[in-house]
Protein backbone atom coordinates (compact mmCIF):
# COMPACT_ATOMS: atom_id res chain seq x y z
CA UNK A 1 0.00 0.00 0.00
CA UNK A 2 1.68 3.56 -1.02
CA UNK A 3 2.15 6.12 2.37
CA UNK A 4 -0.71 8.32 1.40
CA UNK A 5 -0.44 11.58 3.11
CA UNK A 6 -2.61 12.99 6.38
CA UNK A 7 -4.66 15.48 5.26
CA UNK A 8 -4.99 18.35 7.50
CA UNK A 9 -7.62 20.74 6.89
CA UNK A 10 -7.60 24.33 8.30
CA UNK A 11 -4.35 26.42 8.06
CA UNK A 12 -4.56 28.19 11.79
CA UNK A 13 -2.71 27.40 15.07
CA UNK A 14 -3.83 23.89 15.73
CA UNK A 15 -3.52 22.80 11.67
CA UNK A 16 -0.17 24.17 11.28
CA UNK A 17 1.44 22.15 14.74
CA UNK A 18 -0.44 18.94 13.11
CA UNK A 19 1.09 19.53 9.58
CA UNK A 20 4.34 19.65 11.43
CA UNK A 21 3.77 16.59 13.91
CA UNK A 22 2.93 14.68 11.16
CA UNK A 23 5.94 15.18 9.46
CA UNK A 24 7.91 14.98 12.60
CA UNK A 25 6.62 11.65 12.69
CA UNK A 26 8.02 10.40 8.92
CA UNK A 27 4.40 10.95 7.11
CA UNK A 28 3.70 13.18 4.51
CA UNK A 29 0.84 15.89 4.89
CA UNK A 30 -1.16 18.11 2.39
CA UNK A 31 -2.36 21.18 4.63
CA UNK A 32 -5.60 22.69 2.66
CA UNK A 33 -6.39 26.55 4.09
CA UNK A 34 -9.69 28.34 2.89
CA UNK A 35 -7.96 31.71 2.93
CA UNK A 36 -4.51 32.93 1.30
CA UNK A 37 -2.44 33.53 4.11
CA UNK A 38 -1.73 30.77 6.72
CA UNK A 39 -1.97 31.46 10.72
CA UNK A 40 -5.96 31.16 11.23
CA UNK A 41 -7.82 33.68 13.72
CA UNK A 42 -4.31 35.52 15.26
CA UNK A 43 -3.16 36.28 11.54
CA UNK A 44 -6.36 36.82 9.91
CA UNK A 45 -8.31 38.94 12.77
CA UNK A 46 -5.13 40.87 13.42
CA UNK A 47 -4.52 40.02 16.92
CA UNK A 48 -1.66 42.17 18.19
CA UNK A 49 -0.20 40.36 21.45
CA UNK A 50 -0.72 36.66 22.11
CA UNK A 51 -1.83 36.10 26.10
CA UNK A 52 0.06 34.91 28.65
CA UNK A 53 3.55 35.53 27.61
CA UNK A 54 2.54 38.97 25.36
CA UNK A 55 4.75 37.33 22.52
CA UNK A 56 3.85 39.49 18.81
CA UNK A 57 1.19 37.17 17.12
CA UNK A 58 3.13 37.53 13.87
CA UNK A 59 6.32 36.59 15.02
CA UNK A 60 4.92 33.41 17.12
CA UNK A 61 2.70 32.35 14.11
CA UNK A 62 5.49 32.88 11.34
CA UNK A 63 7.80 30.72 13.63
CA UNK A 64 5.23 27.84 12.96
CA UNK A 65 4.61 28.46 9.19
CA UNK A 66 8.51 28.54 9.08
CA UNK A 67 8.58 25.27 10.59
CA UNK A 68 6.84 24.17 7.31
CA UNK A 69 6.99 25.70 4.54
CA UNK A 70 10.44 24.69 3.69
CA UNK A 71 9.82 20.93 4.64
CA UNK A 72 9.46 18.64 2.05
CA UNK A 73 7.01 16.28 3.68
CA UNK A 74 4.30 18.98 3.74
CA UNK A 75 2.46 20.36 1.00
CA UNK A 76 0.78 23.77 1.24
CA UNK A 77 -2.29 24.68 -0.33
CA UNK A 78 -3.87 27.90 0.13
CA UNK A 79 -6.99 29.55 -1.02
CA UNK A 80 -8.56 26.00 -1.15
CA UNK A 81 -11.17 24.17 0.57
CA UNK A 82 -12.04 20.49 0.15
CA UNK A 83 -15.72 20.16 -1.93
CA UNK A 84 -16.11 16.47 -1.48
CA UNK A 85 -14.69 13.24 -0.42
CA UNK A 86 -15.07 9.25 -1.08
CA UNK A 87 -14.24 6.03 0.39
CA UNK A 88 -12.78 5.60 3.59
CA UNK A 89 -9.57 5.47 5.97
CA UNK A 90 -6.68 4.22 4.71
CA UNK A 91 -8.08 5.63 1.19
CA UNK A 92 -9.87 9.05 1.24
CA UNK A 93 -10.36 10.07 -2.41
CA UNK A 94 -10.91 14.02 -1.54
CA UNK A 95 -11.98 16.88 -4.05
CA UNK A 96 -9.91 20.21 -3.53
CA UNK A 97 -11.45 23.36 -4.95
CA UNK A 98 -9.19 26.34 -5.55
CA UNK A 99 -9.38 29.23 -8.24
CA UNK A 100 -8.32 27.41 -10.61
CA UNK A 101 -10.38 24.30 -10.51
CA UNK A 102 -10.45 20.85 -9.03
CA UNK A 103 -7.95 18.06 -7.95
CA UNK A 104 -8.20 15.00 -6.61
CA UNK A 105 -6.14 13.41 -3.98
CA UNK A 106 -5.93 10.29 -2.36
CA UNK A 107 -4.98 10.83 1.45
CA UNK A 108 -5.34 7.90 4.38
CA UNK A 109 -6.22 10.45 7.02
CA UNK A 110 -7.69 13.50 7.93
CA UNK A 111 -7.69 16.30 10.89
CA UNK A 112 -9.67 18.33 10.65
CA UNK A 113 -8.52 22.01 12.16
CA UNK A 114 -11.13 24.78 10.73
CA UNK A 115 -11.38 26.61 14.02
CA UNK A 116 -14.28 28.99 15.16
CA UNK A 117 -15.04 32.37 14.10
CA UNK A 118 -16.30 35.82 16.67
CA UNK A 119 -19.86 35.71 17.91
CA UNK A 120 -21.48 39.01 16.11
CA UNK A 121 -22.51 41.08 18.85
CA UNK A 122 -25.38 42.78 16.35
CA UNK A 123 -26.58 39.06 15.50
CA UNK A 124 -28.58 38.46 18.33
CA UNK A 125 -28.85 40.88 20.92
CA UNK A 126 -29.17 44.76 19.73
CA UNK A 127 -28.80 46.04 23.58
CA UNK A 128 -25.29 46.78 22.98
CA UNK A 129 -25.39 48.90 20.07
CA UNK A 130 -22.61 47.54 18.64
CA UNK A 131 -23.82 48.58 14.99
CA UNK A 132 -25.05 52.04 15.60
CA UNK A 133 -22.35 53.30 17.90
CA UNK A 134 -18.43 54.10 17.06
CA UNK A 135 -17.37 53.93 20.67
CA UNK A 136 -18.95 50.17 20.82
CA UNK A 137 -16.04 47.92 19.51
CA UNK A 138 -15.47 44.40 20.03
CA UNK A 139 -12.34 42.36 21.52
CA UNK A 140 -10.96 41.94 17.74
CA UNK A 141 -11.54 45.47 17.09
CA UNK A 142 -9.39 46.36 20.07
CA UNK A 143 -6.69 44.00 19.06
CA UNK A 144 -6.44 45.42 15.42
CA UNK A 145 -6.10 48.98 17.01
CA UNK A 146 -3.20 48.32 19.77
CA UNK A 147 -1.53 46.32 16.62
CA UNK A 148 -1.73 49.56 14.37
CA UNK A 149 0.01 51.29 18.02
CA UNK A 150 -2.86 53.71 18.50
CA UNK A 151 -5.77 53.46 21.13
CA UNK A 152 -8.25 56.15 20.24
CA UNK A 153 -12.27 56.86 20.84
CA UNK A 154 -13.52 56.05 17.31
CA UNK A 155 -15.81 58.86 16.91
CA UNK A 156 -13.13 61.58 17.70
CA UNK A 157 -9.91 60.40 17.37
CA UNK A 158 -8.92 61.64 20.83
CA UNK A 159 -7.49 59.11 24.31
CA UNK A 160 -11.04 57.82 25.99
CA UNK A 161 -10.56 58.77 29.09
CA UNK A 162 -13.21 56.12 30.58
CA UNK A 163 -12.79 52.21 29.13
CA UNK A 164 -15.48 49.50 29.52
CA UNK A 165 -15.01 45.75 29.09
CA UNK A 166 -18.31 43.71 29.19
CA UNK A 167 -17.65 40.05 29.68
CA UNK A 168 -19.49 36.84 28.13
CA UNK A 169 -20.94 38.92 24.70
CA UNK A 170 -22.53 35.11 23.30
CA UNK A 171 -21.47 33.49 25.60
CA UNK A 172 -22.60 31.50 28.75
CA UNK A 173 -26.18 33.11 26.95
CA UNK A 174 -28.96 30.73 26.96
CA UNK A 175 -31.44 32.91 25.48
CA UNK A 176 -29.41 32.91 22.18
CA UNK A 177 -28.15 29.54 22.56
CA UNK A 178 -24.78 29.69 23.34
CA UNK A 179 -24.52 27.81 26.28
CA UNK A 180 -20.92 27.61 27.10
CA UNK A 181 -18.11 29.44 28.77
CA UNK A 182 -15.86 30.69 25.36
CA UNK A 183 -12.66 30.23 27.94
CA UNK A 184 -10.33 32.75 26.80
CA UNK A 185 -12.19 36.10 26.99
CA UNK A 186 -11.59 36.89 30.44
CA UNK A 187 -7.85 36.39 30.04
CA UNK A 188 -7.74 38.65 26.57
CA UNK A 189 -9.87 41.50 28.09
CA UNK A 190 -7.16 41.66 30.84
CA UNK A 191 -4.15 41.63 28.79
CA UNK A 192 -5.77 44.11 26.47
CA UNK A 193 -6.54 46.17 29.59
CA UNK A 194 -3.47 46.06 30.94
CA UNK A 195 -1.98 46.89 27.04
CA UNK A 196 -4.20 50.01 27.01
CA UNK A 197 -2.94 51.01 30.09
CA UNK A 198 0.30 51.97 28.41
CA UNK A 199 -1.71 53.88 26.00
CA UNK A 200 -3.78 55.75 28.16
CA UNK A 201 -1.92 56.17 31.55
CA UNK A 202 -4.50 58.18 33.25
CA UNK A 203 -7.68 56.43 32.31
CA UNK A 204 -10.29 54.49 34.44
CA UNK A 205 -10.36 50.97 33.36
CA UNK A 206 -13.36 48.74 33.70
CA UNK A 207 -13.93 45.33 33.17
CA UNK A 208 -17.87 44.34 33.45
CA UNK A 209 -17.69 40.23 34.57
CA UNK A 210 -20.62 37.74 35.55
CA UNK A 211 -17.90 35.83 37.19
CA UNK A 212 -13.97 36.29 36.35
CA UNK A 213 -12.70 32.94 34.67
CA UNK A 214 -8.72 32.93 34.63
CA UNK A 215 -8.08 29.57 34.74
CA UNK A 216 -4.64 28.06 35.70
CA UNK A 217 -1.74 30.15 35.12
CA UNK A 218 -3.77 33.05 33.64
CA UNK A 219 -5.30 34.17 37.19
CA UNK A 220 -1.83 35.19 37.89
CA UNK A 221 -0.19 35.91 34.36
CA UNK A 222 -3.12 38.50 33.21
CA UNK A 223 -5.95 38.86 36.39
CA UNK A 224 -4.07 39.98 39.01
CA UNK A 225 -0.96 41.77 36.65
CA UNK A 226 -4.03 43.91 35.24
CA UNK A 227 -5.76 44.86 39.05
CA UNK A 228 -2.29 45.48 40.72
CA UNK A 229 0.17 46.87 38.15
CA UNK A 230 -2.20 48.29 35.79
CA UNK A 231 -5.05 49.54 38.19
CA UNK A 232 -8.20 48.04 36.44
CA UNK A 233 -11.49 47.90 38.37
CA UNK A 234 -13.40 44.52 37.81
CA UNK A 235 -16.96 44.87 38.37
CA UNK A 236 -18.88 42.51 39.35
CA UNK A 237 -21.81 43.21 37.31
CA UNK A 238 -24.88 42.11 34.53
CA UNK A 239 -25.08 44.85 31.82
CA UNK A 240 -28.47 44.64 30.27
CA UNK A 241 -28.14 47.64 27.95
CA UNK A 242 -25.79 50.21 26.15
CA UNK A 243 -27.14 53.89 25.45
CA UNK A 244 -26.28 56.63 24.12
CA UNK A 245 -25.96 59.92 26.01
CA UNK A 246 -24.67 63.15 24.99
CA UNK A 247 -20.85 61.87 23.24
CA UNK A 248 -20.75 58.65 26.26
CA UNK A 249 -21.92 55.48 25.88
CA UNK A 250 -23.78 54.55 29.11
CA UNK A 251 -23.36 50.97 30.52
CA UNK A 252 -26.56 49.79 32.27
CA UNK A 253 -27.50 46.68 34.42
CA UNK A 254 -26.87 45.51 38.00
CA UNK A 255 -24.15 45.85 40.39
CA UNK A 256 -24.29 42.30 41.92
CA UNK A 257 -21.96 43.06 44.41
CA UNK A 258 -23.80 46.05 45.73
CA UNK A 259 -27.29 44.67 44.57
CA UNK A 260 -28.26 48.15 42.50
CA UNK A 261 -28.53 49.27 39.41
CA UNK A 262 -26.27 51.16 37.48
CA UNK A 263 -25.54 53.46 34.62
CA UNK A 264 -21.96 54.73 34.07
CA UNK A 265 -21.31 56.55 31.42
CA UNK A 266 -17.82 55.77 29.49
CA UNK A 267 -15.76 56.69 26.43
CA UNK A 268 -15.15 53.44 25.15
CA UNK A 269 -16.95 50.41 25.51
CA UNK A 270 -14.98 46.96 23.70
CA UNK A 271 -17.49 43.92 23.62
CA UNK A 272 -15.84 40.50 25.05
CA UNK A 273 -17.37 38.46 22.15
CA UNK A 274 -16.82 34.78 22.70
CA UNK A 275 -15.76 31.86 20.17
CA UNK A 276 -18.54 29.87 17.51
CA UNK A 277 -18.13 27.31 15.51
CA UNK A 278 -16.23 28.28 12.24
CA UNK A 279 -18.61 27.78 9.01
CA UNK A 280 -15.84 25.69 7.95
CA UNK A 281 -16.41 23.18 10.56
CA UNK A 282 -19.73 22.93 10.25
CA UNK A 283 -18.85 22.45 6.12
CA UNK A 284 -16.60 19.51 6.94
CA UNK A 285 -18.52 17.78 9.31
CA UNK A 286 -21.74 17.52 7.10
CA UNK A 287 -18.68 16.74 4.27
CA UNK A 288 -17.04 13.87 6.50
CA UNK A 289 -20.31 12.82 8.39
CA UNK A 290 -18.90 13.75 11.46
CA UNK A 291 -21.55 14.37 14.73
CA UNK A 292 -21.92 17.62 16.50
CA UNK A 293 -21.73 17.73 20.25
CA UNK A 294 -24.67 19.00 22.13
CA UNK A 295 -22.98 22.90 21.25
CA UNK A 296 -22.69 22.54 17.82
CA UNK A 297 -18.64 21.53 17.73
CA UNK A 298 -17.30 18.40 15.79
CA UNK A 299 -17.56 15.65 18.52
CA UNK A 300 -15.28 13.48 19.80
CA UNK A 301 -15.68 9.54 21.31
CA UNK A 302 -14.38 9.82 24.76
CA UNK A 303 -15.18 13.31 25.75
CA UNK A 304 -11.92 14.30 28.07
CA UNK A 305 -10.07 11.46 27.70
CA UNK A 306 -10.30 11.53 23.88
CA UNK A 307 -10.31 15.18 22.90
CA UNK A 308 -8.94 14.10 19.14
CA UNK A 309 -10.62 11.25 18.02
CA UNK A 310 -13.99 11.01 15.52
CA UNK A 311 -16.74 8.37 15.14
CA UNK A 312 -15.78 8.09 11.63
CA UNK A 313 -12.32 5.86 11.68
CA UNK A 314 -8.92 7.59 10.34
CA UNK A 315 -10.95 11.16 10.86
CA UNK A 316 -9.52 13.36 14.13
CA UNK A 317 -9.98 17.18 15.46
CA UNK A 318 -7.43 19.43 16.80
CA UNK A 319 -7.96 22.98 18.30
CA UNK A 320 -11.28 25.21 18.12
CA UNK A 321 -12.97 22.69 15.56
CA UNK A 322 -13.83 20.76 18.80
CA UNK A 323 -15.27 23.58 21.44
CA UNK A 324 -13.67 27.14 22.55
CA UNK A 325 -9.67 26.09 23.14
CA UNK A 326 -6.85 28.51 23.70
CA UNK A 327 -3.59 28.15 21.89
CA UNK A 328 -2.36 25.90 24.76
CA UNK A 329 -5.19 23.40 24.24
CA UNK A 330 -5.12 23.97 20.43
CA UNK A 331 -1.92 23.18 19.88
CA UNK A 332 -1.85 19.96 22.66
CA UNK A 333 -4.85 18.81 20.58
CA UNK A 334 -2.74 19.28 16.97
CA UNK A 335 0.15 16.94 18.60
CA UNK A 336 -2.23 14.49 19.84
CA UNK A 337 -4.16 14.54 16.50
CA UNK A 338 -0.81 14.22 14.21
CA UNK A 339 0.39 10.60 16.42
CA UNK A 340 -3.11 9.19 16.36
CA UNK A 341 -2.85 9.66 12.67
CA UNK A 342 0.31 8.78 12.01
CA UNK A 343 -0.81 6.03 14.70
CA UNK A 344 -3.89 4.66 12.55
CA UNK A 345 -1.98 4.60 8.79
CA UNK A 346 1.25 2.57 10.83
CA UNK A 347 -1.22 -0.10 12.13
CA UNK A 348 -3.56 0.33 8.66
CA UNK A 349 0.14 -0.55 6.85
CA UNK A 350 0.81 -3.37 9.49
CA UNK A 351 -2.94 -5.03 8.65
CA UNK A 352 -2.12 -5.22 5.20
CA UNK A 353 1.70 -6.23 5.19
C1 LIG B 1 -10.50 38.04 20.54
C2 LIG B 1 -9.70 36.79 20.76
C3 LIG B 1 -8.34 36.90 21.05
C4 LIG B 1 -7.59 35.75 21.29
N1 LIG B 1 -6.28 35.87 21.68
C5 LIG B 1 -5.65 34.75 22.15
C6 LIG B 1 -4.40 34.84 22.81
O1 LIG B 1 -3.84 35.92 22.95
N2 LIG B 1 -3.84 33.68 23.30
C7 LIG B 1 -4.47 32.45 23.19
O2 LIG B 1 -3.97 31.45 23.70
N3 LIG B 1 -5.63 32.35 22.51
C8 LIG B 1 -6.23 33.47 22.02
N4 LIG B 1 -7.44 33.35 21.42
C9 LIG B 1 -7.90 32.00 21.05
C10 LIG B 1 -7.20 31.60 19.73
O3 LIG B 1 -7.61 32.49 18.71
C11 LIG B 1 -7.57 30.15 19.39
O4 LIG B 1 -7.11 29.31 20.43
C12 LIG B 1 -6.89 29.66 18.09
O5 LIG B 1 -7.05 30.58 17.03
C13 LIG B 1 -7.51 28.32 17.69
O6 LIG B 1 -6.76 27.83 16.62
P1 LIG B 1 -7.41 26.88 15.51
O7 LIG B 1 -6.31 26.56 14.56
O8 LIG B 1 -8.13 25.78 16.17
O9 LIG B 1 -8.53 27.76 14.79
P2 LIG B 1 -8.48 29.07 13.90
O10 LIG B 1 -7.49 30.05 14.42
O11 LIG B 1 -9.90 29.50 13.79
O12 LIG B 1 -7.97 28.56 12.49
C14 LIG B 1 -8.79 27.78 11.65
C15 LIG B 1 -8.30 27.91 10.23
O13 LIG B 1 -9.06 27.04 9.41
C16 LIG B 1 -9.40 27.71 8.18
N5 LIG B 1 -10.59 27.08 7.63
C17 LIG B 1 -11.86 27.16 8.12
N6 LIG B 1 -12.68 26.44 7.34
C18 LIG B 1 -11.93 25.89 6.35
C19 LIG B 1 -12.22 25.04 5.25
N7 LIG B 1 -13.46 24.58 5.02
N8 LIG B 1 -11.21 24.68 4.43
C20 LIG B 1 -9.94 25.13 4.66
N9 LIG B 1 -9.61 25.94 5.69
C21 LIG B 1 -10.60 26.30 6.53
C22 LIG B 1 -9.61 29.15 8.63
O14 LIG B 1 -9.51 30.05 7.54
C23 LIG B 1 -8.49 29.32 9.65
O15 LIG B 1 -7.28 29.73 9.05
C24 LIG B 1 -8.19 34.47 21.16
C25 LIG B 1 -9.54 34.36 20.81
C26 LIG B 1 -10.31 35.50 20.68
C27 LIG B 1 -11.78 35.32 20.47
S1 LIG C 1 -13.97 33.44 29.54
FE1 LIG C 1 -14.92 35.00 30.83
S2 LIG C 1 -15.87 36.42 29.34
FE2 LIG C 1 -15.42 34.56 28.24
S3 LIG C 1 -17.35 33.44 28.35
FE3 LIG C 1 -16.04 32.69 30.02
S4 LIG C 1 -16.62 33.91 31.79
FE4 LIG C 1 -17.43 34.95 29.97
Amino acid sequence: MPNLPVLVIGGGPAGLEAARGVADLGYKAVLVEKESVLGGRPILESYAALTPDMRNTEEAMNEMIGRISNNEAVDIRTGATVTAVEGEAPNFKVTLQNGSGAETLDVSSVIVSTGFQHFDPGRETQMYGYYEFDDVITLTDAEKMLKAGKFVRPSTGEAPKRVAFIQCVGSRDRQIGNKWCSKVCCGIASKQASEIRHFVPDAKLFIFYIDLRAYGFWEDELYWKAQEENKVNYIRGIVTEINKRGESVVVKGEDTTMGRPMEIPMDMVILSVGMEPSEGTKDMSKLFNLPLESHGYIATTGGALNTVETTVPGVFIAGAAGGPADLEDSVSMAGAAASRACAFIRKSEMAVA
